[in-house]
């Protein structure tokens, strides 16, 4: 039988050539790595996290919480790693950085059908069914044959990485442990502010020196949920205070005292000993991060083990490329899948991975591909990125308010938690069933 090639060994990719192997299917997955770097990645792991070590809420209260219960109920191979190397995170699921990318890592060496090859592929393969999942960093080479391929230009835009920290460098006589409204474990650090020191704070992060851009990557666009600290402070003087630093639901337990604002530092590794500041990602010079971070309260000796940096996201026009089923319209044996398709996110990214390694599947064995309904985050997603009507398309991550809308109309706070739990019920009873009749 005939091979499958796979393009990228990250998250989308791992997980399509896993699902690609468990039926049945020979795969050749290419990751570039070590040999060519990204800029973004650090370690020679496949499905190495760049940045966060969040996968999101894990509460199905959240859409990203119910596309990880999706995902379990699809049997999605990373998810599953994910919740083995998961660590204190509140509702979110967090896990251990390097933990989850060796499993990921030893899953695919030792799948006997998954031939791992290190080279940096730079033309879209003509001879097998391909899945391209290289990423918002695809190399150079290959971007520039998708783009013949596409026939539309790439869209660029920006995301920037979190700085990390040492966590024996916080000052715990201002700092304190909590999770917000005490959800979950105290696994937080929070690091209060009054009105004085948020001024402080918010005067020097908007006159900090940031890093110059490339003449290219001056009119890129941002990603809305992932915007750099100094362009959301920019705003306003309050924008933080309504954003990462919010004070809502933190109450600092020594003093009962509700603050002006709070920065919160997120644990990064299973030893607890490095934890990241959420909400962080910046374009910063470094010299003006080490000066803005020492002014927050309780990290005035903060040890910093990586800067923040801004980084290049690579995805198509999905909308004019792609069919609900992740295929290419113009090939058909040719199908994207992660960031690169038009999702943006660790988990929407593996999640498309699965969808394009059960569909290249089914595609090779000639039986019926799966589209499904966007009664699921899964299939809601699908659905959008593949919409014709998208026409000033931007990436997006899960929400609910891309599911196909409940035949009841419900208003009201209390209504709001019920339409919830009724859109859980209608994916998650919808996809058990796909499960039994394709598995
Ligand atoms: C710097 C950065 C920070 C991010 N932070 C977050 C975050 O905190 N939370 C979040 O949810 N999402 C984040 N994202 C977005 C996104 O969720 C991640 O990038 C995610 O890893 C995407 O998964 P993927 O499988 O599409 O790509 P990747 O995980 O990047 O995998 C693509 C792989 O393809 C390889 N590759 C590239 N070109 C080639 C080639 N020509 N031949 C062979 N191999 C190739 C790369 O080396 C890489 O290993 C971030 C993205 C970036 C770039």
């Amino acid at each position: 039988m005939k091979k499958i090639t796979v393009i990228g060994g990250g998250l989308a990719g791992t997980e399509a050539a896993l699902q690609i192997a468990k039926r049945g299917i020979e795969v050749d997955l290419y990751e570039m790595r070590p040999e060519k770097k990204t800029g973004a990645h650090s370690t020679d792991y496949l499905a190495e996290l760049v940045c966060s070590n969040s996968l999101g809420s894990n509460d199905l209260s959240s859409a990203s919480g119910l596309l990880k219960q999706e995902l379990r109920t699809l049997g999605s191979y990373l998810i599953k790693f994910a919740d083995e190397t998961s660590i204190p995170a509140g509702t979110a699921l967090a896990v251990d950085r390097e933990g989850f990318a060796r499993k990921v890592s030893l899953a695919v060496k030792e799948n006997p059908l998954i031939n791992l090859i290190n080279e940096e592929i730079c033309r879209i393969p003509e001879t097998t069914p391909v899945i391209i999942a290289s990423g918002p960093l695809t190399s150079q080479a290959l971007s520039e044959d998708i783009k013949k391929f596409t026939g539309k230009d790439h869209l660029y835009f920006f995301d920037a990485i979190a700085p990390i920290i040492e966590r024996d460098s916080v000052n715990f006589d201002k700092a304190f442990m909590g999770s917000r409204y005490n959800k979950g474990e105290a696994s937080y650090i929070n690091c209060p502010m009054n009105k004085d020191e948020y001024e402080i704070f918010h005067e020097k992060l908007i006159n900090s020196p940031l890093i110059e851009l490339k003449e290219f990557e001056k009119n890129s666009k941002f990603f809305e949920s992932c915007l750099p600290l100094e362009i959301l402070a920019k705003r306003g003087k309050d924008a933080l205070r309504y954003a990462c630093l919010k004070p809502v639901g933190l109450i600092d337990p020594r003093t009962n005292v509700k603050n002006y604002a709070v920065v919160q530092l997120r644990q990064d590794n299973k030893a607890a000993s490095l934890y990241n500041l959420v909400g962080f990602q910046t374009n910063l010079k470094w010299s003006a991060q080490k000066e803005l971070i020492k002014c927050i309260p309780g990290l005035e000796n903060a040890e910093i083990l990586r800067y923040g940096v801004m980084h290049r996201n690579t995805f198509i026009h999905s909308p004019s490329v792609l069919k609900p089923t992740l295929q290419a319209k113009v090939r058909e044996d040719l199908f994207f899948a992660g960031q690169i398709s038009g999702v943006e996110g660790y988990t929407e990214s593996v999640a498309t991975g699965l969808l394009a390694g059960i569909n290249a599947s089914l595609f090779l064995k000639s039986q019926e591909m799966l589209i499904l309904e966007p009664i699921s985050v899964l299939g809601a997603l699908c659905s959008y990125i593949t919409h014709p009507e998208h026409k000033n398309f931007q990436p997006i991550n899960s929400n609910f308010g891309i599911l196909k809308p409940l035949n009841t109309a419900m208003k009201g706070r209390k209504n709001k938690q019920h339409k919830k739990r009724l859109f859980v019920e209608r994916a998650l009873s919808y996809l058990t069933q796909i499960t039994n009749c394709i598995f």
